[in-house]
Parts: C-alpha cells; structure tokens; sequence
C-alpha cells in the first residue's frame, strides 16, 4: 500500500517535469543567479580583505620606518651621552688639580706670612733695642765716630743702607703675599667657573638620559602597534581563506546546482520515503532521525543551551548535550569549506550551504573527532564527526551554528538554528 503511494508520487513529480518542462530550467537559472550573487558578495568581501592587509602592511612599514628612525635618534643621544660623559670625567679631572693649586698656594701664603711675622719680630726688636739704647743716639754714636767726613759719609750710608734692606725685604714679602693672594683668587674663580660647567654637563646628561627613555619608550610603543598589525593581518588572512573557500564551495554548488535540480523530483521522493520510514519508530537512537526538509537535527541529545541564551547573551549557536558520543551529522546538503583544530572550538568542521541561492553556513563544534576533510561534498544527514567535548567546553555537548551567509569573525550573520533547523527539547 505504501509502495504504491509512493510509485504514484515519484511518477507524479516526474511527470511534472516533463510536462513543465521549461519550468525547472527557469528554477535553476534563478537559484544559479542568486548564487552567483552571493559569489560576487564574498568576493567584494575577500576584496575588502586583502585592501584591509595591503593597508595592514603599509602601516607596518610605516611602523617600522618610524622604528628606524627613533632608534637613530637614540644612537646620536648615546653619543651625546657619550661625550658629555667624557666632558665630565675631564672637568673632574681638572677640578681635583685646581683643588690641589689651591691647596698648594694657600701653603705657600701660609709659608710668605710666617716669613713677614719673622721679620716683623725682628725689626721689632731691632726698633726696640734703639730705643733701649737711645735710639738715634746710638747711631749718631755710630757716626760720631767717625774719624773723617768721608768716614762719617761711609757710616751714615751704612746706617741707610740697612735700615733700606729691612724695609725692601718688608716690601718684598708682602709684595709676594700679594701675588699669591691674587693667584689664589685667580685659581679659586677658576674653580668655581669649573664646578659650574660640571654642573652644567651632569644636568645635561641627566636630560639626555631622560630622553633615551622617553625614546625607548616610544621605540616600545611602536614595537606592540606592529605587532598589533601583525595579528590583524593574520585574523584578516584567515577570514580571507575561508571566504576563499567558501568561494570554493560556491563555485562547486553552482555545478552540484544543475544536477540537483535534475533529480528534484528523485531527492523529493527520497525524503518523503525517509520521512516515512522515520515515522515508523524503527529510528537508531544514536543517528538523528533525517527530517524531509532542506534541515535535519545535527546530533541527538538534549538542548542544554539556546541561541543568545548566555548571562553575556553571546551564545551565536545552541548547544545539544548528550553523555553517549553520538555521531554529528551535516545539518543539510553541502561542502566543508573548514575541518581543523581550534583552541576556542576544539575538533571543527564549518559546512557551506547553497539553498534556492541563499548561502548559508553551520559550524559543528567541541566534536572528539572529524571525519570529514575540507572540500567534502556533504549530504544531509551524513556523519561528519563524533560528538565531545574538545576546545573551550566544559562538559560533552555540540555546539552549532547557523549563519545566513558567510561566518565572519564578528558573527554577524549568525541566526537562531531553531528558525529553520529541527532541534531537540530540553
Ligand atoms: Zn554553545
């Protein structure tokens, strides 16, 4: 009884399509034509991508450029530094001899004012002895004496000529203090004028080295702005290849597009039969029942987690629990466009979908392991992986997703599955 139904209903189809015949192709141009559309969006998009890197890459360079020249500003700083230093080694130097001249002058005045109180003294004493004696008395004594003029000229010269000496060797002795005092005055100004200059050159150093760390500093800036675009250029890159590959996808569904359309009416036939063969209860309880319409439920198990559903509402997918490794199945027709390892999404597989021309994108994650390799031509309801709990999971469970259009890094495409996919209760 059954089998007759469906007899009817293939042929019925079939027929269809004999009979209305132009109308497929007509479908099929449409759908190639949305396709072709989307195609066109993901390669404006991988446009977008690669101007985004050449730009990435100028700014590096302007970085760089801009590294160069701050560190040959740090060398001529360096040698500034370096010569200041040698400036102030020299003036230290010369400060310690000049400490020492000094030193040395203030011994020699110290020396020529013992001398004039020597003589002071003696003079002194010669003065007072005069006087003891009847002073003037004594010497005209001397020149009374004196046994002819010529005598008395010769003693009175006598007298003059001593009394001369001690007054020139007076005069001489303070003449020289003097100088030395002038001398030291002249050495001790030169000293001042010294430790001025080396004061001079400390605080030069000291704003030299102020700017080598501000321009280390900076040089430190620009160092983490490049890198900043060093991991900017490879986020891009990498949404740039699996856009490539979605293009890829695309490019394939197009093709797959003409043939799918020819067995329409088989795959339509198919899922009715699928339909009822689901509905007679003889389901594996691992392998999610393959529902007849362009969706199918991708693993079975419980929804622990809905779309948005997060305290950050920052859940882009649900999530489908279950404590037995069930398989993960391809949530509808189409092509891995992505089978890797990801530290966020653990064991992952990406599928490109083409559906009446509107590309659509699922994402399984967390699987413990992949069995399906990028490029696969993927069926509705196929096994692609084993269900786990690899990446950031806490606890079994796949994480799906659904974008209408391409996977972004933003997610902005990202939809509820729930709107078109059969999905577990909770
Ligand atoms: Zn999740």
């Amino acid at each position: 009884m059954k089998k007759s139904v469906i007899t009817i209903a293939v042929a019925a189809t079939v027929g269809l399509g004999t009979i209305f015949g132009a109308a497929p192709l007509k479908i099929e141009a449409e759908s190639i034509s949305k396709l072709k559309g989307e195609q066109n969006k993901i390669q404006e998009k991988r446009s977008d991508l690669k101007s985004g890197i050449n730009q990435a890459n100028d700014k590096i360079s302007d970085l760089q450029n801009q590294q160069a020249d701050v560190k040959s500003e740090m060398k001529r700083i360096d040698f500034a530094i370096g010569d200041t230093t040698t400036k102030i080694n020299e003036k230290t130097a010369k400060i310690e001899e000049t400490k020492a001249e000094v030193a040395k002058l203030q011994e020699e005045t110290k020396v020529i004012k013992e001398r004039i109180e020597k003589r002071n003294v003696l003079l002194k004493d010669r003065a007072r002895s005069y006087q003891e004696t009847g002073g003037m008395v004594n010497y005209l004594d001397v020149l009374m004496g004196s046994t002819s003029f010529s005598d008395f000229i010769d003693r009175a010269n006598a007298v003059a000529t001593i009394m001369q000496a001690d007054q020139d060797i007076l005069k001489q002795h303070e003449a020289d203090k003097k100088e030395l005092e002038s001398k030291q005055a002249q050495v001790e100004t030169d000293l001042a004028s010294l430790e001025k200059m080396l004061a001079d050159l400390e605080k030069m150093n000291q704003q030299l080295s102020a700017q080598k760390a501000e321009k280390d500093k900076l040089l430190g800036a620009l160092k983490n702005q490049e890198a900043e675009e060093h991991e900017h250029i490879m986020d891009l890159t990498e949404e740039e290849q699996l856009l490539a590959a979605q293009d890829a996808a695309i490019q394939k569904a197009i093709k797959m597009e003409q043939e799918a359309q020819a067995r329409a009416a088989a795959e339509a036939a198919k899922a009715a039969k699928n339909s009822q063969a689901s509905g007679g209860g003889g389901a594996s309880t691992t392998i999610p029942n393959n529902s007849s319409g362009y969706w199918t439920q991708p693993a079975v198990g419980r929804l622990s987690s809905g779309f948005g559903g997060r305290g950050d509402g920052n859940h882009y997918g649900v999530d489908i629990a279950n404590a037995t490794r069930v398989p993960i199945v391809a949530a509808a027709d189409g092509v891995v466009i992505k089978s890797y390892s990801s530290t966020s999404y653990g064991e992952c597989i990406f599928i490109s979908h083409s559906i009446n021309g509107q590309v659509y994108t699922t994402v399984y994650a967390h699987m413990s392991s992949r069995i399906a390799g990028n490029g696969a031509v993927v069926k509705k309801g196929q096994q692609i992986g084993v269900m786990g709990n690899t990446g950031a999971s806490e606890g079994q469970h796949l994480h799906f997703e659904l974008h209408k259009g391409p996977w972004t890094q933003d997610k902005r495409y990202a939809i509820d599955p729930a709107s078109l996919v059969p999905l577990p209760g909770r």
